[in-house]
């Protein structure tokens, strides 16, 4: 890698030392299509007639539910929770009534039992009960079942607790919100800064970093001026470049201290700790208010009549989200949950929507490119490699995949790939090359393989 130029710039700096203005190779600038909610306020939708509460909206281990079949819950109740480090307790999001407790697919593609809750008619939207109060923060950021909402849904409390041989010293917080059509973050930034600086500053407290930075894409200086107006002289706002996937944990390492992770190593091991700003709201919404974390900001964009940005109670049905936007919109090809980079297809609207749900997209027929599953022969045009900012040759990777050669995809480092989908966004065979990456990535972490 070209040793980064560490000359400072001028048009990140806000606060605390002069830093660096850092590109990662590759990327894409794919149209963001933000427009259309970037000045929408964040609303409450209207209340759902079910919710379907899945116990396990986390990466790690499955909550166990604490409910059955007739019980009545309170808003911000436990209803699901387990004895084990990855983990993250599940809340009821209204006051009601459990219907029942049964197993049903999810977004994830992964089956787990779900709570299903008939909500009474009145909420009282300002109160819930009340997280335990503790000395120790991280107990209470556990007890509020906080994950990290970038999409992820990693257990905050795990990402608390580095390696001990792994201190951190900077804090980077990730408000660059790249992926085409997002905006809920940025409504995060621009409705509740003060918030996110102070979940900010508990963090950076846990972990013992010494400095704080906000990382925000140039696409959102209103975002960055609101933050720079609650950052004291201990938090930075650094305006970073507009350029998918600047988001990504690795990218915005580099970008903001100008070190790589190393190869199969952690994030932390460069002293630096990411989390979304989504996930310091929570933070401090657990630590300071106790309240935990059972309603999330979604972005409901695309071909729908009226884009929005919903504040919606886990649970919610993706269907009741569509409603709330007015309804699908004309040629409907495709409706993905999260962003049409990462995001996941959904294949029925009667999902809930889970703590990493940052959007619910509808793509027209003319934004869902054919997914031709290898058919058309790769042209050796380097597009992919160009794009790719982890330094990979995703064609390469996909021709072993293709193939069940997962010898041949590990020696193209297919287990470094971050899934960003640049490669596919700009290859002109429209070869599924993330989708054979990631199955690279699955098959050879079945055979022991560690990311
Ligand atoms: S190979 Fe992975 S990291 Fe590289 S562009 Fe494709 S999806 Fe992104
Ligand atoms: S972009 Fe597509 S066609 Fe070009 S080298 Fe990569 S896989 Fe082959």
């Amino acid at each position: 890698m070209v040793e980064p130029d560490l000359k400072p710039t001028d048009n990140h700096i806000a606060k605390g030392p002069p830093v660096p203005k850092l590109g990662f190779k590759g990327g894409i600038h794919p149209t963001d299509h933000k427009a259309a909610t970037r000045s929408a306020p964040a609303v409450r939708m209207p209340m759902p007639a079910r919710l379907f509460v899945p116990v396990s909206q986390h990466l790690g281990a499955p909550c166990q539910p604490l409910v059955s079949r007739g019980d009545l819950v309170q808003r911000g109740q436990t209803i699901a929770d387990v004895d084990a480090m990855v983990s993250a307790p599940v809340h009821s999001p209204v006051a009601g009534e459990v219907i029942s407790v049964n197993l049903r697919r999810l977004l994830s593609g992964s089956t787990a039992l779900v709570v299903e809750i008939l909500p009474d008619e009145h909420q009282d939207w300002d109160s819930w009960m009340l997280v335990p109060e503790s000395d120790d923060a991280i107990a209470m950021v556990r007890a509020a079942g906080v994950v990290g909402l970038g999409g992820a849904a990693f257990p905050t409390t795990v990402k608390l607790t580095p390696p001990r041989d792994m201190p951190i010293h900077t804090l980077i917080l990730n408000g660059c919100e790249c992926e085409p059509f997002l905006t809920c973050d940025h409504r995060v930034m621009l409705e509740s800064p003060d918030r996110v600086v102070a979940g900010a500053r508990i963090i950076a407290d846990i972990v013992g970093a010494e400095r704080i930075v906000i990382g925000v894409e140039d696409n959102k200086v209103d975002a960055a001026d609101a933050l720079r107006a609650h950052a004291g002289s201990d938090v930075e706002i650094f305006v970073v470049p507009t350029s998918y996937p600047q988001g990504a944990e690795k990218q915005l390492i580099y970008a903001v201290l100008g070190k790589e992770v190393p190869h199969g190593k952690l994030p932390a091991a460069t002293g630096a700790l990411v989390q979304n700003v989504g996930t310091a709201l929570a933070v401090a919404d657990a630590v300071q208010l106790r309240k935990p974390l059972m309603e999330r900001i979604v972005t409901v964009s695309g071909s729908v009549v009226t884009p929005a940005n919903l504040i919606v109670c886990l649970g919610t049905p993706l269907r009741d989200l569509v409603a709330a936007a007015g309804g699908f919109g004309p040629d409907v090809g495709r409706v993905i949950a999260g962003g049409p980079m990462t995001g996941t297809g959904v294949a029925d609207l009667g999902m809930p929507v889970v703590k990493g749900t940052s959007g619910l997209i509808a793509l027209t027929t003319s934004q869902t490119a054919p997914c031709v599953n290898g058919d058309q022969a790769c042209i050796r045009c380097g597009r992919c490699s160009d794009a790719c900012p982890m330094f990979l040759q995703p064609f390469a990777i996909g021709i072993y995949a293709n193939i069940a050669s997962w010898d041949g995809a590990e020696h193209f480092h297919a287990l470094d790939c971050i899934e960003c989908g640049s490669c596919s966004f700009v290859c002109p065979s429209r070869r599924p090359l993330v989708q054979l990456i990631r199955l690279a990535k699955h098959r050879l972490m079945e055979r022991g393989a560690k990311l």
